[in-house]
């Protein structure tokens, strides 16, 4: 395992160089997703619930995994969870066994996660928490503009890069103010999709020089904001996404008298692949096909307006994991490019959109989790591509412009949230009871196939007491075996799953079919948390983000579960976790202890989630912090307070004075018929009042 301390400043920078031409397939072996195939079998429905406990957990005798408890050192946790894969530089484990947070990256300062979260519970900022770090977003700021300076050096680019923050990534003030701040040395600007993000780009950015970069669907009001503000000494560039926009530039720019800039956006042949593939290409959604973007080129020559068009935008999908498309795509618009410089248009920037990639499982491979490259390999090749194609045709290299949102935003916050109870699968007998004489066939079939199960008959014993399970179900329906012997016949088969469970640990390969004992057996962890809310792209599009607890890991995780949220919605739960090849069906925890909490952390959820979610059951925003690394420890930038009951009923129109009026006149009538006491009225009207100016989460205190 390598060291910490040891990697360079960029995570997973295994070279410098830009990577391999196109004809040499860079593509590490895909790993094929297995789609979480739900079984539907029966066994999965009714074996969990019979022990569900708030806190406490005072569940059966349970035959554990094979532990060594004295050999589990945090190393295993490391490897277990994967956390320098997807975490380097900025979380890691210390001796005490919690995870550590670097948000500085390698220049140095840490804190304890899990004292910041009993401290921060302390200030009464109750669970579930999300917490950003301002100084993960400094860093990730430096090291997107430094993997561009550095390969602007590297080619002799006689350019300058100057990205953008797309805001749709995450519209949070105090995140966008901070990107602001930090992004001021690299002249880091803002791009807007809508006309609400282009009012926060105008009133955020005030740094000389930045770009706001204007996209999305615009109408007139858009385009003649944009406009005005280069009044306000700010660059925003119009760019073009329909053949109808045009005209309406044109127009707003004679009635103002002001001349624009001008972008186009081409959809690029250039396909993304995986789950946002379909951003590029002929059909997508935004973007002018060539003989548009050749008819935009007219019309604004013909309107005087030529020497407006200065930048070509693509986009070609989000969290693009392999480079081979990318370089694609950067090959394809150097040489539009080109073109358009060569049709009269004064070009001066190339915009190369989004796509550059998380790695959420560590994998460093294709995988729609993963990236089969890093950030430096990223700019080399924006840079490297560009070079060529104006070097060859003799024209002025572009300003490199780049809307990277994911890459800049998803490491910045931690959502950490606690587990209020767990249930385990039916639990193996602690002796089993001999066969008696006269028994059902069916129970000495299954008695016999549990004293049969050995390491190298596992599946085998396992298909069979499935099917003798199967039988005995069918025989009870006809009448054929009594209640207490179809009992029997559970005990035994889940006895058969347990001993085949603890026994597959030992082998090398778990052959597929008992894979799915795995999820048969997995306990149950109830979290406190809404997945519709925090961590929306889970449950939407089964994103995968890296969860693990963050105490406890000098401790073997000893249970396989999977996790149950709040919600009342059968989709409102996590079974997908990041794992070294593939997913997995199961997270190893640790056995919850009584009265002692057990904190998870989702990690690199910091884009897109935030405001896609929902309030599914009413479940509100989670309190959210900022934290700065000091020299002492932390100061708390900001607290932003999850939302309230009152506010997030108030969402879909429910008043809470009407409410609370409401329920005071049925106490009142309640009373008239001497149904409830006025002292219990008095407590149920402070419990509702209480309520609705609370927080919508369990309280864990
Ligand atoms: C969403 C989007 C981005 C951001 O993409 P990431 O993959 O998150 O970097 C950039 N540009 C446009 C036009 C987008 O729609």
């Amino acid at each position: 395992m390598t060291g910490f301390a040891a990697s360079s400043t960029e995570p997973q920078e295994l070279t410098e160089q830009a990577t391999q031409p196109l004809s040499q397939p860079t593509v590490s072996q895909p790993t094929v997703a297995q789609p979480s195939t739900q079984t539907s079998s029966p066994s999965m429905a009714q074996p969990v619930a019979l022990s569900t406990s708030l806190k406490s957990h005072p569940s059966a005798p349970e035959p554990q995994l094979p532990t060594n408890a004295e050999a589990w050192t945090i190393e295993d946790s490391e490897e277990l969870y994967r956390i320098q894969g997807w975490g380097e530089p900025y979380f890691s484990i210390n001796a005490a066994g919690h995870v550590v947070v670097s948000p500085k990256g390698m220049r140095g300062g840490s804190l304890d996660l899990f004292d910041l979260v009993n401290s921060l519970q302390q200030r009464n900022l109750e669970l579930p928490l999300l917490i950003r770090f301002s100084d993960i977003l400094e860093d990730r700021i430096e090291r997107l503009n430094g993997c561009f300076a550095k390969a602007i050096a590297r080619y002799s680019y006689p350019g300058v890069y100057k990205g953008v923050f797309p805001v749709k990534c995450n519209q949070q003030r105090h995140l966008v103010e901070t990107l602001v701040k930090y992004g001021k040395p690299y002249q880091f600007g803002l791009e807007a999709g809508s006309k609400p993000e282009l009012l926060i780009a105008l009133a955020s950015l005030n740094t000389p020089g930045a770009l706001v970069i204007c996209n999305g669907y615009k109408d007139r009001e858009y385009i003649e904001t944009a406009i005005l503000a280069q009044k306000l000494g700010k660059t925003a560039i119009i760019v073009l996404e329909q053949l109808e926009e045009v005209a309406c530039v044109i127009e707003a720019s004679h009635r103002l008298g002001i001349k624009p800039i001008v972008g186009v956006r081409a959809k690029l042949s250039a396909k993304g692949i995986g789950r946002w593939g379909t951003s590029a290409g002929d059909r997508a959604k935004f973007g002018l096909t060539i003989p548009e973007v050749l008819t935009a080129v007219e019309q604004l020559r013909e309107a005087g307006l030529l020497e407006s068009l200065q930048l070509l935008h693509f986009h070609i999908g989000s969290q693009i994991s392999a480079i081979s498309v990318l370089k694609e795509a950067f090959r394809e618009a150097g040489q539009i490019y080109v073109e358009l410089s060569r049709l009269g248009a004064p070009m001066r920037y190339i915009d190369v959109g989004g796509g550059l990639g998380v790695d959420y499982d560590g994998s460093k491979t294709n995988f729609h989790a993963s990236k089969n490259y890093n950030m430096q390999n990223y700019a080399n090749d924006v840079v490297a591509a560009m070079k060529d194609a104006c070097t060859q045709a003799n024209i002025p290299v572009p300003t490199i412009v780049s809307e990277s949102g994911r890459a800049i935003a998803s490491h910045q916050s931690v959502l950490v949230f606690d587990v209020l109870g767990s249930s385990d699968a039916p639990g193996m007998e602690d002796v089993i009871t001999p066969l008696q004489e006269g028994e059902h066939l069916i129970i000495r079939n299954l008695f016999e196939t549990y004293e049969s199960i050995s390491l190298d008959n596992l599946q085998e014993t396992y298909n069979d007491a499935t099917q003798f399970k199967e039988e005995a179900v069918s025989l009870f329906g006809f009448g054929y075996l009594s209640l207490p012997e179809r009992a029997r016949a559970e005990r035994l088969y889940w006895s058969c799953c347990h001993k085949i469970q603890t026994l597959m640990h030992q082998l090398e390969f778990v052959p597929e079919e008992l894979e799915d004992l795995e999820k048969i057996m997995a306990s149950i962890y109830y979290i406190n948390l809404s997945v519709f809310q925090s961590a929306p792209d889970s449950w939407a599009i089964d994103q995968l983000f890296p969860i693990m607890p963050i105490h406890r890991l000098t401790e073997e995780p000893t249970k396989r579960a999977t996790l149950a949220d709040l919600t009342c919605d059968s989709d409102g739960k996590i079974d997908q976790f990041i794992d070294l090849r593939d997913v997995k069906s199961v997270l190893e925890l640790h056995q919850l202890q009584p009265e002692q909490p057990y904190y998870l952390g989702m990690f690199l959820n910091g884009a897109y989630q935030e405001i896609m979610g929902n309030l599914h059951n009413l479940f509100g925003d989670t309190n959210a912090v900022h934290i700065q690394l000091t020299p002492k420890g932390f100061t708390i930038e900001h607290v932003v307070k999850g939302d309230t009951m009152k506010e997030v009923l108030g969402y879909v129109q429910y008043d809470s004075e009407d409410l609370i009026e409401s329920i005071r006149q049925q106490t009142e009538v309640a009373m008239e018929d001497g149904k409830i006491s006025l002292q219990e009225s008095q407590m149920l009207l402070q419990h509702y009042e209480r309520c609705l100016s609370g927080y919508t989460y369990l309280s864990s205190l």
